[in-house]
C-alpha cells in the first residue's frame, strides 16, 4: 500500500506520475512528492508505526517507497537527554538526535539514501552514483555495494582521508574533481543526463529529500509523540532542514501530534553561511559563496534548497547562526567531554550555533530544545589531532605510574594557578 500520488512541482503545481525527474517540464522549479493525507488519515497511526520496524522504514507510509530494497538497519538512532551538557549551557531539556551512530557509515546520510536507492530499484536502474562533501557518497558506495549495483560516487579533490577511505572500501568508482561541491554537483548533472544513471541526489532528488523527513518523524516518536519547541539543523545543500519542519507539520496534519508551533534554526560555519547570511538580512535571495571551512561536509556555497531552508526557518519563527573554525573545535570537544559524543564539524557547527541562540535568549533556557548532531567524529580526525596533548610512554613498572600521577598534579595545580590569575 503506497500514498503516493505522484510528483507535483513546488512553485508552479504542476502535478506528473512518480518518474525519476526532478526539474519541473513547465517553470524548472524543484519536484516533491506528493501524498493523499486524507485517505492515511485514522490508519497511519502511532499504533501503526510503533508496530514497525527499528528502522527508519518504520515511516513507509510516509515514505515513496512501496517495497524498501535496502536500508534495513538504518535510522532509529538514540535522541539522548543531554543533561551533562545542559547543565554546561545553563538549560534544562536538552537532548542530541544522535546519527553519528547511524549504520552503517555513520551520519544522516542512511536515511536519504535508503530511500533513494530503493526507489532506484524500483525505477530499474543499474547504476547510482552522487555527488558529495563525503559522507552521502560513504552511504551510497556501502548500500550500492550491499544491493549489487554499480557505483560511481564524484566528490571535490580536498577531503578528508576519512571520508575518501570511507567510500572507497566499498568498491565503488570515485573521482575527486578539481573544484568546489558546486562543481561537482554541476558535472554530475550532466553526468546524470548523458549516462542515465540514477543520481540520488540530482534526478532522484525527489525522493532522496523525502528519507530525510525520518529523522523528524523519530524525535517526536522519542519524544512519545511530542514535537521539541526549538530544533537546531545543519544547513548544506539544504535538504535535512526543511525536510524535518515537513516531517513535524506532516505528523501535526495527521493528528499524531500537537501543534506546539515548533521552531527551527539553521547552523552554518561562518566559513560558508549563505542561507544564515540570508535569514540575518531578511531576504529570501541566497548569495553563493566560495567556502572556506574545516567543515567540509557542510561546505555548499549554493545550496540548492537554500531558499526552502530560508522559508522553513521564517515560517516556524526560527533564526539561524554560523560559527568559527576555532568555535566548531571547541564544541566538538564539549560535546566529547560532556555526552561521550564524538561528532564531525558539522555537529560542532550545529552545538556552536546552538550556544549562541541560547545565549542570546532566541532560544528560553527552560524549554524543549533538540540539537542534531549528523555526523561522526572518527572521519575527520585531522580537526583535533594538533588540539589533544598525545599520551605518554612509560615502562610497564608502578613505579613509572605513580610518577606520572605526581606529575600530572603538577601540571593541574600549575594551570590551575594560571587560570585563576
Ligand atoms: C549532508 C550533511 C548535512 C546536511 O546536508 P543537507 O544537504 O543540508 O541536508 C549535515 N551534516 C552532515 C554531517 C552531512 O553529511
Ligand atoms: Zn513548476
Amino acid at each position: 500500500m503506497s500514498y503516493v500520488l505522484g510528483l507535483k512541482c513546488k512553485e508552479c503545481g504542476h502535478r506528473i506520475p512518480a518518474k525519476p525527474l526532478h526539474v519541473c517540464e513547465q517553470c524548472f522549479g524543484p519536484y516533491e512528492v506528493e501524498y493523499d493525507y486524507a485517505a492515511m488519515k485514522g490508519k497511519v497511526t502511532r499504533e501503526s508505526i510503533a508496530k514497525g520496524p527499528k528502522s527508519l522504514w518504520r515511516y513507509k507510509d510516509l515514505l515513496p517507497v512501496a517495497t524498501p530494497k535496502v536500508g534495513f538497519h538504518s535510522g532509529f538512532t538514540p535522541l539522548k537527554k543531554a543533561d551533562r551538557l545542559a547543565k554546561e549551557l545553563g538549560c534544562r531539556n536538552l537532548y542530541i538526535k544522535d546519527d553519528s551512530c547511524n549504520y552503517p557509515t555513520y551520519s544522516y546520510k542512511e536515511r536519504v539514501v535508503s530511500v533513494a536507492i530503493s526507489k532506484a530499484i524500483e525505477f530499474g536502474f543499474d547504476t547510482v552514483g552522487c555527488a558529495s562533501t563525503g559522507n552521502l557518497a560513504n552511504s551510497v558506495a556501502a548500500h550500492a555495494a550491499q544491493a549489487g549495483l554499480k557505483c560511481y560516487v564524484m566528490i571535490p579533490h580536498d577531503l578528508e582521508q576519512g571520508k575518501v577511505l570511507g567510500s572507497l572500501i566499498f568498491g565503488p568508482t570515485m573521482v575527486r574533481i578539481r573544484g568546489t561541491y558546486d562543481d561537482v554537483n554541476r558535472l554530475c548533472t550532466e553526468i546524470a543526463d548523458k549516462y542515465g544513471w540514477a543520481i540520488v541526489n540530482v534526478n532522484l532528488r525527489p525522493y532522496y529529500t523525502e528519507g530525510a523527513k525520518t529523522y523528524g518523524f523519530e524525535i517526536a516518536e522519542q519524544l512519545g509523540w511530542q514535537l521539541p519547541q526549538h530544533t537546531v539543523v545543519p544547513t548544506a545543500g539544504g535538504t535535512i532542514l526543511p525536510k524535518i519542519y515537513k516531517a513535524y507539520q506532516e505528523l501535526i496534519q495527521l493528528g499524531l501530534v500537537e501543534d506546539n508551533k515548533p521552531k527551527i534554526y539553521s547552523a552554518q560555519a561562518a566559513g560558508c553561511n549563505p542561507v544564515v547570511k540570508a535569514i540575518h538580512k531578511g531576504i529570501d535571495i541566497i548569495e553563493p559563496q566560495k567556502p572556506n571551512t574545516i567543515a567540509k561536509s557542510i561546505a555548499i556555497g549554493n545550496p540548492a534548497d537554500g531558499y526552502y531552508v530560508y522559508n522553513a526557518v521564517k515560517d516556524s519563527g526560527g533564526w539561524g547562526e554560523s560559527a568559527t573554525d576555532r568555535e566548531i573545535v571547541d564544541a566538538i570537544k564539549l560535546l566529547a567531554k560532556t555526552e561521550g559524543v564524538w561528532t564531525e564539524p558539522a555537529g560542532g557547527t550545529t552545538l556552536a550555533a546552538a550556544i549562541k541562540l541560547i545565549d542570546q535568549g532566541r532560544i528560553p533556557k527552560d524549554d524543549t530544545i533538540v540539537i542534531s548532531i549528523t555526523g561522526n567524529g572518527l572521519k575527520t580526525q585531522e580537526v583535533v589531532v594538533d588540539e589533544l596533548t598525545p599520551p605518554r610512554v612509560i615502562e610497564a613498572k608502578l613505579t613509572e605510574f605513580d610518577q606520572l600521577l605526581v606529575e600530572n598534579q603538577a601540571t593541574a595545580v600549575k594551570r590551575e594557578a594560571l587560570t585563576a590569575v
